[in-house]
């Protein structure tokens, strides 16, 4: 379904379906006072937060733990504030995450001395990386839930590439360190690694936890949510292209951090420090390896998922089209004011019954009705009251006809009847007790009750008829002598 401005908000997908977010225009606009104070007071309570979580990390230097990853000695980063901006950016959406991820990294880059061009910079990182987080929720329209093993591993995919786009910030904070590359590569790999810990072992249940109180109040507040168009294919094609870039960058600064390393070790002929600058290339190739393997296994897991969720919108608008082609071949066999056979589908029935009897003698029996002098209704009781008359015939005509026979509407007042396996005898009878039920039928219209009569000419499928044209003729001559003799009657033909 594609959303525009003017899309109800009902037609928005179920809450459980997909990822929705919190509008600020749509709060500011439409939300009620009540609502706009716990929210933006919430929201700057956890920016306080964040930002004083973020000054504690540098006051008390909770830079990580040391630990070794494919070998390499990493140093595994502990940084609380993108806990609470995570958690905002999934639940509400990427701004009410992005802004207290910002300006919690800016206070404690300007306040550890980084220089203010730097630090604007700096504090850029982990806003990226929870943008292309959101960028797959929203892709995909996958819902935050995590109650199911599709939701579960789709988070922790996306937890980890979030988290190796926001690492990029590594490399400023090195370079303004003046960190050599050996210090850069362990801070820059412990750093997304420590981000995706965190991740998965506070982030994940403590949304698994919130989820449900949280998707109830986005149900009740659907109208402060935004109306995203699903522009699914730009939104996956955003996210293809960030995902490639990251990784060839990944790669590029992999591989220059571990040749400056060797290299710096090259011009000292000492052998032990070469070995050691080997082995350390080594193990950086490894943890290169692993986390290749990790974005490849991701990419086919969200391929995939892609390819799922296209399947779905694929199945729903097929079914959609296949329901609106069944209405659509309903209205075409229909008549629009009767809801009988039209013509064109009376024709179709009157040609094949023609032609089946052809090949067996089964007996079938047209009848044409016209109701009399029904210009006289419309003229004294106007159109409406026609159209009311022509109603009342066709109904009793389909309380008349069994499923096997087939009652159209062949023009304006006429009708046809067409009875299958049905001989002479019981099509008059038929024929006649039509006749005396439209005659005794009282229509109301308005204050009084219109009284009708109608002729009716029957003819017997026979075997000499030429055509189906031919059939048809000689019933409409009965009906004419049905006329001419004075109307109200039934007439076979010869
Ligand atoms: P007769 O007994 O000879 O059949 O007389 P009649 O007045 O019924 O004659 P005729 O069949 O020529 O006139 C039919 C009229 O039915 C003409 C037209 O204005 C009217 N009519 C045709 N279709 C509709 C319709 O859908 N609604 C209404 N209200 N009138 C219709
Ligand atoms: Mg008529
Ligand atoms: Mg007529």
């Amino acid at each position: 379904m594609t959303l525009s401005a003017e899309t109800p908000l009902s037609d928005i997908a179920d809450m459980a379906d997909a990822y929705h977010s919190v509008s600020f225009r749509r709060l500011w606009r439409n939300g009620t006072g009540e609502q706009k104070l716990t929210f933006f007071s919430v929201w700057l309570l956890s920016i306080l937060l964040s930002i004083a979580l973020g000054m504690a990390s540098v006051l008390y230097a909770w830079s990580g733990l040391a630990v070794g990853f494919g070998g390499v000695p990493l140093y595994v980063t502990i940084y609380p504030p993108l806990l609470i901006c995570t958690w905002w950016a999934l639940c509400f959406g990427w701004g009410w995450g992005a802004v207290p991820a910002y300006l919690s990294t800016l206070t404690l880059a300007l306040y550890a001395g980084m220089p203010w061009y730097w630090a604007l910079l700096f504090a850029c990182g982990n806003p990226i990386g929870l943008g292309v987080m959101v960028l797959g929720y929203r892709a995909i329209a996958m819902p935050c839930s995590l109650y199911s093993w599709r939701s579960l591993v789709f988070f922790l995919q996306m937890a980890f590439v979030g988290c190796m786009f926001s690492s990029a910030a590594a490399l400023v904070w090195s370079y303004t360190n003046q960190l050599d590359t050996v210090a850069l590569f362990a801070i820059w790999q412990g750093w997304w690694l420590g981000n995706f810990l965190q991740n998965v072992f506070i982030v994940l249940p403590l949304l698994a936890l919130t989820w449900p109180r949280v998707e109830q109040w986005l149900r009740r507040h659907r109208p402060l949510l935004s109306i995203q168009p699903t522009e699914s294919r730009k939104l996956v094609l955003q996210l293809m292209g960030a995902l490639i870039a990251g990784v060839l960058i990944y790669a590029l600064a992999t591989i220059w951090l571990g040749t400056e390393s060797v290299q710096s070790e090259m011009h000292s002929n000492s052998v032990a420090k070469l070995s050691f600058a080997a082995e350390r290339l080594a193990a950086m190739i490894w943890a290169f390896f692993w986390v290749i393997a990790f974005v490849s296994v991701f990419m086919g897991m969200f391929g995939y998922q892609m390819f799922l969720h296209w399947h779905r919108t694929n199945n729903q608008l097929l079914a959609q089209l296949g329901e609106a082609n069944a209405e659509l071949a309903e209205q075409a066999r229909t008549d629009g004011l009767t809801g009988l056979a039209n013509r064109q589908s009376t024709n179709r029935a009157l040609t094949e019954c023609w032609l089946s009897r052809r090949r067996s003698d089964e007996e079938a029996a047209l009848l044409m009705l016209d109701i009399d002098l029904f210009k006289h209704i419309n003229d004294q009781h106007g159109h409406m009251a026609g159209d009311k008359a022509i109603l009342a015939v066709a109904a009793l005509l389909r309380r008349e006809v069994r499923n096997s026979d087939l009652a159209g509407r062949f023009g304006g007042e006429e009708f046809v009847l067409l009875l299958r396996g049905c001989d002479c005898e019981t099509a008059l009878e038929v024929a006649e007790r039509v006749r005396q039920r439209v005659a005794a039928a009282l229509i109301s219209e308005g204050e009084s009750k219109l009284q009708l009569t109608i002729s009716i000419g029957v003819a017997m499928a026979r075997h000499d008829d030429a055509d189906v044209d031919h059939w048809l003729r000689r019933a409409d001559s009965a009906l004419y002598r049905a006329k001419h003799q004075g109307r109200n009657q039934v007439v076979l033909a010869s």
